[in-house]
C-alpha cells in the first residue's frame, strides 16, 4: 500500500489540513503544525489538538499516513553553539506538538554547515542534535529529507544521510525522505524507468529501504546534478512521468506517506488519481521510453 497526497494548507489550524487532503482525494498528507517561516509559535490548544484528531478519524488518516515538515529556519547542524541551541530548541518543540497530536513522523532538512566546518563534522553535528531531541521525547520519529545541496546543505548524498543514522543512537526512530526533485539536481538520474531503478537500487545499498519513511514526489524544473531546487508539476520538468510510474510499482516502497510538493495545487487531486493508476494497473500503462 502506498498513500499518496500533497502538502496542504495548514492556514487557520492545523485541524483545517484534513479536510483540504480529503477533497483532493489523498490518501496522505504533509503539513506544518506551525508558521514555517518563524522561530516562535503559540503553543496547540487543546480545541486544535482535539479538533486534529477527530478530523484525521473522520476522514480515516492514521499517523502513518502524515508527513508533518518543520520549519526552514531550523539548522541542526549549525556551526555555533548559540544558534544550534536556539535550532534544537526549535526542532523540540516541533517534535512535542508532533507527539501532541498523535503523529509519529517529523519531516526535516538535514542543515548547512555553512562553510565554517567540515561536512563530517557538520553531519556530526545533526546526529548529535537527534540524540538530545529523540531523548526528550516519545514516539516521533525523525525523518531525515535528501536535500538538492544549494548553497552549504548537506544531506545531498545518500552517504550523507547513512552517516547521520550510523551516529542516532536509537535507530528505531531515525528515518528518511527522499525527493525526487532533490535527488535529481543532487545528480541521481531518474529520467528513465533503468536509470530511476538503478537511484533507488543506490538507495538500497547506501541507506536501506528500511529507513524510508517518506517521499516527495516533485518534478524538476532544473536539471540533473544542477544542485538548484525548483519543483515542477508531474510530468511537466526534466525528470518526466516514467520515473513515477516506476516509484509507484516498486515494491520495496510501502506503507509510507508519498507527498506532492508540485507547483499546482489546482492538479493536485489529478496528479493523485494519475500516481495511484500507475500503481494498480499492469505495465502496459508505463510511458514508453
Ligand atoms: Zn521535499
Ligand atoms: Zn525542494
Amino acid at each position: 500500500m502506498k498513500y499518496v497526497g500533497a502538502h496542504v494548507s495548514a492556514a487557520g489550524g492545523a485541524d483545517k489540513a484534513i479536510a483540504r487532503a480529503h477533497d483532493i482525494g489523498a490518501t496522505a498528507f504533509a503539513l506544518f503544525t506551525k508558521n514555517q517561516r518563524q522561530w516562535h509559535a503559540k503553543p496547540l490548544t487543546e480545541a486544535t489538538i482535539n479538533a486534529f484528531k477527530a478530523e484525521c478519524r473522520k476522514y480515516g488518516y492514521g499517523p502513518e499516513q502524515i508527513l508533518p515538515h518543520d520549519s526552514y529556519l531550523i539548522n541542526l547542524g549549525h556551526p555555533e553553539a548559540e544558534a544550534l541551541a536556539k535550532s534544537r530548541a526549535a526542532f523540540l518543540d516541533e517534535m512535542q506538538r508532533c507527539e501532541q497530536l498523535g503523529l509519529t513522523l517529523l519531516n526535516f532538512h538535514p542543515g548547512c554547515h555553512l562553510r565554517k566546518i567540515s561536512e563530517s563534522d557538520c553531519l556530526k553535528i545533526i546526529a548529535e542534535s537527534l540524540n538530545e531531541v529523540l531523548d526528550q521525547t516519545r514516539g516521533v520519529t525523525a525523518v531525515i529529507e535528501n536535500t538538492a545541496g544549494q548553497g552549504s546543505n548537506l544531506g545531498f548524498r545518500f552517504e550523507h544521510l547513512a552517516e547521520i543514522i550510523e551516529q542516532v543512537e536509537d535507530k528505531s526512530r531515525v528515518g528518511v525522505c527522499i525527493d525526487t526533485c532533490h535527488a535529481f539536481v543532487a545528480g541521481y538520474d531518474l529520467r528513465t524507468h533503468k536509470a530511476a531503478e538503478a537511484t533507488l537500487d543506490e538507495f538500497g545499498a547506501v541507506v536501506g529501504f528500511e529507513y524510508l519513511r517518506g517521499m516527495h514526489l516533485n518534478d524538476a524544473k532544473t536539471t540533473l546534478g544542477s544542485r538548484v531546487d525548483r519543483h515542477h508539476s508531474l510530468g511537466q520538468g526534466n525528470i518526466g512521468l516514467e520515473a513515477f510510474t516506476t516509484i509507484m510499482r516498486d515494491t520495496r516502497i510501502k506503507n509510507i506517506p508519498m507527498i506532492l510538493e508540485t507547483i499546482e495545487p489546482e492538479i493536485w487531486s489529478e496528479e493523485i488519481a494519475w500516481l495511484n493508476v500507475q500503481a494498480c494497473t499492469g505495465s502496459e500503462a508505463l510511458a514508453p521510453s
